[in-house]
């Protein structure tokens, strides 16, 4: 049991003390050395240890590291929201900053229904959502999300915003192939909508790759800019929770970009700190805030520490140090290479079922059968195991997947700080196949 965050690991292994890191490494009490294949859980995308964060953690902590949001600002938020106006597509231009992703999407959700409100609407309080998907852990989050073992516990308290199948076209619900299956999972948005009243509904929300739930489950190419067209259509926002897919994740600052899908309001965390600081980031269009400005001035939310200057400096040192280094471009083919030798790890481990992803975000479902495609049982709990195996050879990977009861089952996440260097990769490519073997041999024996 760890006493600082109350886990008792599943498979009773002691949870290692890290002492420091360097690059993708990190190095615990005993010495230990492990390469981050997941920085942490996709959110130290730019390693650990960079000189030039400490140096501007340092510099803000010499002039001020808290202000409070109500009464101030500071350079360091002013700075920060300028900054991140200018990566975005579109006019996402209007940052309200928080300390986490659940704070985020809880925001962005707020953002949409007051959006609605200010122009004189006062039905509209959806927010639909897909299953298989994972917006956070507080309420507001977790009703949105489509993650039946997270959401269990919890039922009763919880609206019932998840209404649509996500893109899984590993198990397309319909059997079909994308794109003759003419995007019938994006279509049951329209559906949905009709059942239940655009005059109720504020906004659909969705992550651009699932991450958290699902282990990377990516939509076929056609399929973002069909729910672009159905929330268009009927006067409801998009929120692209972009919490892991953003900050470069995929090669671009938002991975809606890959598709020319810009949203309505977008959420940015895990790598926006990159894991030196929490934060994160409901970001607003003018479209959005055009009501809101015009009438109760402000967005109604806010945490004691949102615009944190100490985070914002932070913040803003890692999304320099990504454009300086010209870090974002390197990711798509790093990210092609590594999936190319991953998906050439199937014909070796017949556990692989699907490897899935884009950019430095990668996926690998593992089934009993390639060939049925028949998931592991719970109780053989593959996906920790998987996950100890690497740690015990001293690689790091991110477990995910039991979004939905009986349709997704194991999955871990690859997603290296997007700064590995190719010497790096080689060896995280061979850490990956020396996890997969010790995998084969313990199910021998
Ligand atoms: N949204 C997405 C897409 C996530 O992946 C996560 C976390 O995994 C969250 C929201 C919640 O973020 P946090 O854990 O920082 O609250």
């Amino acid at each position: 049991m760890t006493r600082s965050n109350l886990i008792k690991p599943i498979l009773d292994q002691v949870y290692p003390v890290i002492d420091y890191g360097k690059g993708v490494y990190l190095f615990d009490k005993e010495g230990k050395k492990y390469l981050d294949g997941a920085s942490g859980a996709v959110t130290a995308n730019i390693g650990h240890g960079v000189p030039e964060i400490i140096e501007a953690m340092n510099e803000q902590a010499k002039k001020i590291s808290f202000v409070y949001r109500s009464q101030f600002t500071s350079e360091a938020a002013e700075q920060l929201a300028e900054k991140i106006a200018a990566l975005l597509p579109g006019q996402l231009n209007w940052c309200f900053f928080v300390n986490s992703g659940s704070e985020a999407t809880e925001t962005a959700m707020k953002m949409a229904i007051q959006y609605w409100q200010e122009k004189g609407i006062h039905t509209k309080k959806k927010v639909l959502s897909r299953w298989v998907s994972y917006h956070g852990i507080t309420m507001g989050a977790l009703s949105m999300s489509g993650h039946s073992s997270r959401r269990a516990r919890f039922v009763p308290l919880l609206e019932d915003f998840p209404v649509i199948h996500p893109p899984y076209c590993y198990r397309c619900p319909y059997n079909l192939k994308a794109p003759s299956c003419s995007f019938l999972c994006a279509k049951e948005l329209e559906t949905v909508i009709q059942r239940i009243g655009p005059e109720h509904i504020a906004a659909f929300i969705a992550e651009p790759i699932i991450g958290a739930a699902g282990g990377a489950i990516s939509p076929p190419e056609g399929y973002f800019q069909i729910i672009r067209q159905i929330c268009d259509k009927y006067e409801i926002l998009f929120i692209a929770d972009e919490v892991m897919t953003g900050s470069g994740r995929t090669g671009r600052m938002l991975t809606c970009e890959h598709w020319g899908v810009i949203p309505d309001i977008v959420t940015l965390g895990k790598g926006l700190g990159a894991g030196y600081a929490p934060i994160a980031v409901a970001v607003a269009s003018e479209k959005v805030m055009e009501p809101i400005l015009n009438g109760s001035k402000s967005i109604m939310s806010g945490h004691t520490l949102s615009a944190n200057p100490q985070s914002c400096a932070i913040s803003l040192a890692v999304l320099e140090y990504l454009e300086k280094n010209k870090i974002m471009r390197q990711v798509e083919e790093k990210g092609n290479y590594l999936k190319q030798q991953l998906e050439e790890m199937k014909d070796s481990f017949s556990f692989i079922g699907d490897v899935r992803g884009k950019g430095l975000l990668l996926g690998i479902e593992f089934v009993e059968d390639q060939h049925t495609k028949k998931p592991f049982p719970r109780e053989a709990f593959v996906t920790q195991k998987m996950v100890e195996l690497a740690k015990e050879i001293g690689l790091i990977v991110y477990p995910s997947g039991s979004g939905i009861d009986g349709v997704n089952g194991d999955s871990i996440i690859i997603s290296p700080p997007l700064t590995i260097n190719e010497q790096e990769l080689m060896e995280l490519i061979q850490l990956i196949k020396d996890t997969f073997s010790a995998f084969s041999k313990s199910m021998n024996q």
